[in-house]
């Protein structure tokens, strides 16, 4: 068969060699076979070709997780258009400022399976389309405003906005070979096969659910079993059921982890789950030892970012391995340290290079250049250091990093101590800087009585694995922390979201 050098050519490939065999399940149970799916990509670039969409062209998506959602990412590709997913739990505001950004010629909401996709299609003029996959809304804009595709590279696939954790969201441009790379690479790294079940609450909008979730299980054949949003008693009855692998943030598994304990369920049984993963945000030690007891299997981290198209480095430890590593580099991927950034000894800002590269940040040039400056290497504005054994330790981000009477704070490992707490679910530490030009360690606790949380106790608790220029300032607990999409934390709303609080 041709080689492969489009996402929508894994659809084809997979409806003509196992057509009948599953691909996708919807977030209401429909199920779609390789072929039936393919079908629905067939109605989606009918629909999208109607509405002029054409090579260059953007498409936005504005959405929760649903079959459409694939079928038009598909469809788009096949028409040389360049997708823009955006996730449809985002502000009015939010979704003007990159709608004027991207400037589509449609935009597709997901009207039926989201009320804020609805919410978002009422303030246009749209047109309704209820196919087999499902209830959907499009808007045609009239804008035309191709983007050609550079010199040099394979066309772009699509535009993802970052999470906005450090600041405004922006528009990472990944091409076709970027996707097709960091999907084979995921799928090959985890063992996938056509037979399996991915677990599919990871947003299609963020590049973890996109990459290494859809464009990896197509890539095999995998299916995906796709969650609107994300609940964690809708996860703990799908890894009763067919699910095998798990794809998740850290925070999925704390919450799946508070939910068992409230059932007093210690452990999981009757399950088909085989392979379970932690990405996007570091992982707590703490967490880790309680989900690899739950689930009876080895919790493996991932490293990555939009930029990368999400794969980085993954671990591939036993069970109850002590190793709080991100891993060594996938196949094909390099990494390396640029130790003049770092201001501790091995510790430098995290590099990276291969075909997982972005092209660059769309019409956005300066950006472009501090992140890829011209040697090949992407500057992830991550710290690290790496061991021995080739394997990457993230110790934060360099925004991020506190400085406190000269000592240097990494946030990740505050966070740790704190969450190791029995009764904080999780945490988020900033530094705040003072009147005399030193930095306070403000940490943010989310637990289930914020009233009742003991403060001076978990100061204490705190005292006992944090030297001291380490320990929390401030304690504030809270019930929610701001939280995007995939319930990564948006450290850069904290001082706004808690401004009452910290007087
Ligand atoms: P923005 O760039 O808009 O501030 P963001 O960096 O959070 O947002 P993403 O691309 O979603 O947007 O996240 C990538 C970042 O997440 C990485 O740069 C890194 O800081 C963090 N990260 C990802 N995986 C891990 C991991 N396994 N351990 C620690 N940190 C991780
Ligand atoms: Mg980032």
């Amino acid at each position: 068969s041709e080689p492969v050098t489009a996402i929508h050519q894994l659809v084809e490939r997979n409806a003509q060699q196992f057509g009948s065999s599953l691909a996708l399940i919807d977030h209401d149970g429909r199920e779609f076979t390789w072929q039936s799916f393919s079908d629905c990509v067939d109605e989606a670039e009918a629909a999208l070709a109607k509405g002029g969409l054409t090579t260059g062209d953007r498409l936005m998506i504005v959405a929760e997780n649903a079959a459409s959602v694939a079928a038009f990412l598909f469809a788009a590709s096949r028409l040389g258009a360049i997708t823009v997913p955006v996730n449809a739990r985002m502000s009015a505001r939010e979704l003007e400022r990159i709608t004027a950004h991207a400037n589509p010629r449609i935009i597709m909401y997901t009207t039926g399976v989201s009320k804020d996709a609805a919410g978002h299609a009422a303030e246009q003029t749209t047109q309704e389309l209820d196919e087999a996959f499902g209830r959907v809304e499009l808007n045609v804009t009239g804008i035309n405003d191709p983007e050609p595709t550079p010199q040099g590279t394979t066309p772009l696939a699509v535009l993802l906005y970052t999470t906005g954790t450090t600041g405004a969201p922006k528009g990472v441009m990944l091409t076709q070979k970027n996707l097709l790379f960091a999907g084979e690479t995921s799928a090959s790294y985890r063992g996938m096969t056509k037979d399996d079940v991915v677990y599919g609450a990871l947003p299609l909008t963020h590049v973890f659910g996109l990459a290494s979730m859809l464009i990896a299980s197509a890539s095999i054949g995998a299916a995906v079993q796709l969650e609107a949003r994300f609940k964690p008693d809708r996860l703990l009855a799908a890894l009763q059921d067919k699910v095998t692998i798990l794809p998740a943030v850290p925070q999925m598994h704390a919450l799946l982890m508070k939910l068992t304990e409230d059932m007093g369920l210690t452990r999981l049984s009757d399950t088909q789950l085989r392979y379970v993963s932690s990405g996007a945000a570091p992982l707590d030690p703490a967490w880790k030892r309680k989900a690899e007891a739950f689930y009876q299997l080895p919790l493996q981290n991932g490293y990555g970012m939009t930029e990368s198209t999400a794969g980085i480095c993954g671990t591939r430890n036993p069970i109850g391995s002590p190793d709080i590593s991100v891993g060594p580099p996938l196949p094909g991927v390099e990494i390396d340290l640029d130790e003049a950034i770092g201001s501790e000894n091995g510790v430098g800002e995290i590099l990276t290079k291969g075909p997982h590269v972005m092209l660059g940040y769309f019409r956005n040039p300066d950006e472009t250049a501090k992140a890829l400056p011209s040697d090949g290497y992407l500057r992830t504005g991550d710290l690290g250091k790496i061991d021995e054994d080739g394997r990457l330790h993230v110790v934060g981000r360099a925004k991020e990093l506190i400085i406190r009477s000269g000592f240097n704070v990494y946030p990740p490992e505050v966070e740790a101590a704190l969450n190791d707490h029995p009764d904080v679910i999780q945490s988020a530490v900033i530094g705040r800087r003072t009147s005399d030009g030193n930095e306070d360690i403000l940490a943010f606790v989310q637990c289930a009585v914020p009233a009742k949380l003991d403060i001076v106790g978990l100061e204490a608790f705190a005292a006992e694995r944090l030297t001291a220029y380490k320990r929390p300032s401030r304690i504030v607990p809270t019930e929610q922390l701001p939280a995007a999409s995939t319930g990564k934390i948006l450290k850069h709303k904290l001082l706004e979201v808690f401004s009452n609080e910290l007087g």
